[in-house]
């Protein structure tokens, strides 16, 4: 794999539907991902709630709400069943199981209409959906959110205090697996600050070069 930039990503996804003999707006798939406790869900809420321009897809899980997360807007937040039909529909774009505990996925169709509606949109998935949509949508960009160093990664697992010991262990192994990953991806952002990193990613957003 390659992780020089390429010469095709401003051309978005097919309009979806049809009947149109316009040419599909210009718009841009940006895939974050990146290792657990990186901050990509704090980027990718920021984004959310500073570039209303900007449409943040909202994922799918089987993962039960935590406190102040809101149904349709953090996730949506589905049963086992739910999820189960919705992967029979063949609905998702990408899902996965992340950290051996629940599903979460990418809903294909909205994907597909900000895209057709001309607007940047952003994904902020697991390392396993990131190759997925690679495979489907190769135009899309694909940013790795790296940590200024391991320490302070880990120092950002322990403070935000969500998992326990042996959960935070298992997820440290796994953000081992994933830091090897980065040549996978076409930009790493090192997320030193979450407006910062928020910049860069807008920037990559409306660029027509992958250059930040
Ligand atoms: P959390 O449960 O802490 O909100 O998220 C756990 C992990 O699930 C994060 O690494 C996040 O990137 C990943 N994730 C969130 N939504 C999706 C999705 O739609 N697809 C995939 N593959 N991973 C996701």
């Amino acid at each position: 794999m390659s992780d020089s930039p390429r010469a095709d990503h401003g051309r978005g996804a097919p309009a979806a539907g049809g009947g149109t003999s316009e040419p599909a707006p210009q718009s841009r798939l940006l895939v974050l991902a990146g290792p657990t406790a990186v901050g990509k869900g704090t980027v990718s809420a920021y984004i959310r709630d500073h570039h209303p321009d900007v449409w943040v897809s909202v994922s799918a899980t089987t993962r039960r709400p935590r406190p102040g997360e809101v149904d349709g807007v953090h996730y949506h937040f589905l049963d086992d069943a739910e999820f189960d039909r919705l992967v029979e529909q063949g609905e998702f774009l990408e899902w996965a199981v992340v950290h051996s505990a629940a599903r979460y996925g990418t809903l294909r169709a909205p994907v597909l209409r900000a895209l057709a509606a001309g607007r940047p949109a952003l994904l902020e998935i697991d390392l396993q959906g990131a190759r997925q949509v690679r495979a489907r949508m190769p135009d899309a960009l694909f940013v790795f959110l790296a940590p200024p160093s391991w320490e302070e990664l880990v120092r950002r697992l322990v403070g935000r205090g969500t998992e326990d010991e042996a959960e935070r262990a298992r997820r440290l192994q796994t953000a081992k697996v994933e830091l090897a990953a980065e040549p996978e991806f076409d930009v790493t952002v090192v997320n030193h600050e979450v407006r910062q990193t928020a910049r860069q990613l807008i920037t990559l957003l409306y660029s027509p070069s992958v250059q930040a």
